[in-house]
């Protein structure tokens, strides 16, 4: 079990490089795969995380930590002043995950549910850094599918979920912690920070998938027009399509970017009736 790679200096930077970006927050229902038994909570750094169950309030702070089972009272998590806090959130045997923002912990009957409520930037990058293999993907790849990410956070008209906007699976999208600080996944939200997806007027939710297998879907997904596109990084592959084909396609935007397009260049090739707009 590592160190965390983000410290709180991190989100600090990160969360004053616009006004906007800490106004724009979703919440996301995490480690929802993992169904844990127990959830425990701790600090990050020099973290002082505020916590209170309705009830009493308190502070846990340097190698003090919270243990959380099914059944327990609602628990609401924050650093000073409300704000967002960098936190782990540890499923003993399992796993050990950092995040920055507000966490609510609900008991429920059987398993833990931890919601975070983050700055859609940094949930960005944290869904491209487990969305697309960033060690093989170049930046233009992966700074599309930032766009696309950061457009189905902000043009999602409703709630995914009952307890949250979205789950860290792909039945929304995957969301790991958030991307180090100068990783490429972390360029690709920060350089493209508030741009999404519009078309006829409305901003899109826009799809995507693994692999297309040659061509996109066409149709109705929604309000979401998709005109079906050739791809032919997966016609040359004879590469079959993994997941929905709709919309952009994630390994015809790694051959692309390899070939020197751009992510505009990769966006107009998979959606070509989306404008890119800063929100
Ligand atoms: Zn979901
Ligand atoms: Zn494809």
């Amino acid at each position: 079990m590592g160190k965390a790679p983000i410290t709180r200096r991190d989100w600090l930077l990160s969360a004053a490089l616009q006004p906007w970006i800490r106004q724009a927050t979703r919440s996301f229902w995490v480690l929802k795969l993992l169904a844990p038994q127990v959830v425990v909570v701790h600090p990050v750094g020099t973290a002082r995380l505020h916590c209170s169950d309705g009830q009493r309030s308190w502070i846990i702070e340097g190698d003090r930590f919270l243990s959380v089972r099914p059944g327990a009272q609602q628990l609401h998590v924050t650093g000073p002043n409300d704000l967002p806090a960098c936190l782990q959130l540890e499923v003993p045997g399992m796993l050990r995950r950092t995040y920055t923002g507000v966490l609510d912990l609900l008991g429920g009957s059987e398993v833990v549910r931890p919601v975070v409520t983050m700055s859609c930037e940094i949930a960005v990058g944290s869904i491209v850094g487990a969305e697309l293999p960033v060690s093989e993907a170049p930046f233009a790849a992966l700074a599309a599918q930032a766009v696309v990410s950061r457009s189905i956070l902000l043009g999602s008209v409703r709630r995914r979920h009952a307890i949250a906007d979205f789950c860290d699976t792909t039945h929304c999208q995957f969301l790991r912690a958030p991307a180090p600080t100068g990783s490429l996944a972390w360029h690709s939200a920060s350089e493209t920070a508030g741009l999404v997806l519009k078309q006829d007027g409305h901003w899109m939710s826009p799809r995507f998938s693994a692999a297309c297998g040659g061509r996109t879907e066409g149709g109705l997904n929604g309000e979401d027009r998709y005109i079906p596109v050739v791809c032919e990084s997966c016609a040359k592959e004879r590469r079959s399509r993994e997941g929905h084909g709709w919309g952009l396609c994630q390994r015809g935007a790694i051959v692309m970017a390899r070939s020197g397009f751009t992510w505009q260049a990769i966006l107009n090739r998979y959606l070509p009736n989306a404008a890119i707009i800063r929100r």
